[in-house]
């Protein structure tokens, strides 16, 4: 099978639905087809379903910030002070995200994932070989404390920064030992947040 046709099918394999023929067909591409393949997993990774365990970090981000929209006054403040930016990097839903997006990135095969600060929004992207996937928008209150939680993890000091830095972070998953290269660097709506993942 071609690679145009494998990709019109790619969707719904991933989704489970295609006949036994097609399906079979379609698997043998993907497995000896780079690009194709590496199409099939960036739509893994942002279509793993939210009812199964481990939930998707897009569902646990929706969940997390119900949650936080729910508690909405702390949620929302400004963070100028950096002693109540510290104090909230410590705050449940703040490491549930950061976690599910490292957690997500590593299952899904991603190279790096990389949160990018918007006008009025946080955009996380994930690297899957030359491809590039958006998983989530997170709302622009929560972008300080997670910013400021991903540098605390790699060892970096959570003041805004003003030039780039970069820390690691050491992270074990299902029995792999990965290590996670943090930069952080000064960008026009805010600090870019980049991370390369690397099996040791
Ligand atoms: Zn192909």
């Amino acid at each position: 099978m071609e690679c145009d046709k494998v990709r019109r099918y790619i969707s719904g394999y991933v989704a489970g639905v295609l006949e036994e023929g097609l399906k079979s067909a379609v698997a043998a591409h993907v497995e000896r087809c780079e690009e194709c393949g590496q199409i099939a997993r960036v739509e893994r990774l942002l279509t793993s379903p939210p009812a199964e365990p481990p939930s998707s970090a897009r569902h646990i981000i929706a969940l997390t910030l119900r949650d936080l929209e729910a508690g909405a006054e702390a949620a929302k403040k400004v963070w100028s002070d950096l002693n109540a930016l510290q104090a909230a990097t410590e705050e449940a839903p703040i490491i549930k995200i950061a976690h599910a997006l490292i957690e997500q990135a590593i299952r899904g095969g991603a190279a790096a994932l990389r949160l990018l600060p918007r006008e009025d929004s946080v955009s996380v992207v994930y690297e899957v070989g030359a491809h590039e996937a958006e998983l989530a928008v997170i709302p622009k209150y929560i972008e300080a404390p997670l910013i400021a939680r991903f540098k605390k993890m790699a060892g970096l000091d959570i003041a805004p920064v003003r030039e780039s830095c970069s820390g690691e972070i050491a992270v074990r998953m299902g029995r792999k030992d990965y290590r996670l290269l943090v930069r952080v660097s000064p960008a026009e709506f805010g600090e870019e947040v980049d991370v390369r993942i690397a099996l040791e």
